[in-house]
């Protein structure tokens, strides 16, 4: 029994190297990744219900790997948050969006807000408002704007810091969501004090919400939550005409999911805007 727990031992001790080297892996190529091209912006549509009409986007990075194929941002963004790599890779997404809107400008029919993942360890640990001001100064949108979503994990590092912070991007005109409502920690008393405009109902909430009576009940609350605190509502993850129905009925005021489209390219996204 000895040799065996021995080998366990082994065994595990092997395990975790392997993790540890899988991931110093990534985090070496992720470097490579950042300043040889390989990551790219997708763009997945989101729905006013209210006009019936796609009026945001959300932007979701993609890596390109040139042995590995495509890698989702859940097998990465972990990582690099871990690592700080986060903080380059960030400063990336904040110019690529920027530079689309300047590549879309003058061929949008209406304006279009994108909606940008930050990642806490961005607002804690940069200086985000001056990237954002650099980048708005370099780009000169005019055809649209730039929606920050963040997670209510960001006031686990202290929500008057947060506030301040967000206060002063606010009067850089940005808006911002608060990204998997309902799955994190959050605070009813400092939602009400953030300057948030909207909250994303996150998807494990929508998922059969027309059948789920819990969620039902979650998701009417938390409607009715947002709208009494003067917050825009977002369903992330509507893949169903019956999860569509319910949402509508209950008055929520955007939509995003499959049911609706998949996260595309920049030049399949333009496309889509120029059917509606
Ligand atoms: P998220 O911010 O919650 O983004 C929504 C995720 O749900 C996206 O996954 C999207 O493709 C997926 N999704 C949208 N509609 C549906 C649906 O109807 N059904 C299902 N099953 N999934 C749906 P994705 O693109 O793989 O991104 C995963 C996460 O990675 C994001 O979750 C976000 O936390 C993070 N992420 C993505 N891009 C960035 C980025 O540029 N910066 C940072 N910091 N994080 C990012
Ligand atoms: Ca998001
Ligand atoms: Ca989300
Ligand atoms: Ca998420």
């Amino acid at each position: 029994a000895k040799a065996r727990g021995r080998n366990q031992h082994v065994f595990f001790d092997r395990k975790m190297n392997e993790e540890a080297e899988r991931k110093a892996i990534i985090e070496q190529e992720l470097l490579q990744a950042i300043t040889e091209n390989q990551l790219a912006m997708h763009f997945q549509p989101v729905i006013d219900l209210h006009r019936n009409r796609i009026t945001h986007a959300e932007a979701l990075i993609r890596w390109n790997h040139p042995e590995k194929g495509l890698i989702m941002p859940d097998d990465f963004i972990p990582i690099a948050e871990e690592s700080g790599l986060i903080i380059p890779l960030g400063g990336w997404v904040i110019d690529a969006v920027y530079n689309q809107l300047a590549e879309w400008r003058g061929q949008l029919n209406e304006p279009l807000q994108i909606c940008l993942n930050v990642s806490p360890i961005q607002i804690v640990h940069t200086n985000l408002e001056h990237q954002l001001q650099a980048a708005i100064d370099r780009s000169e949108p005019t055809d649209g704007n730039v929606i920050i979503e963040i997670t209510e994990n960001v006031m686990i590092e202290g929500p008057e810091r947060i506030k301040e912070k967000l206060d002063t991007m606010k009067q850089l005109g940005m808006s911002f969501l608060i990204d998997d409502f309902g799955t994190g920690f959050s605070s009813m008393r400092f939602l009400k004090k953030m300057p948030f405009d909207g909250l994303k109902i996150d998807r494990g909430f929508v998922s059969h919400v027309d059948s789920d009576n819990d969620k039902a009940v979650l998701v009417k609350a938390m409607i009715e939550m947002a709208h009494n605190l003067n917050l825009k509502v977002i369903a992330e993850g509507v893949e169903r005409q019956e999860e569509l129905e319910f949402l509508r009925f209950h008055d929520c005021d955007y939509v995003q999911g499959y049911l609706f489209g998949r996260p595309v390219s920049a030049h399949e996204f333009l496309e889509l805007l120029r059917k509606q």
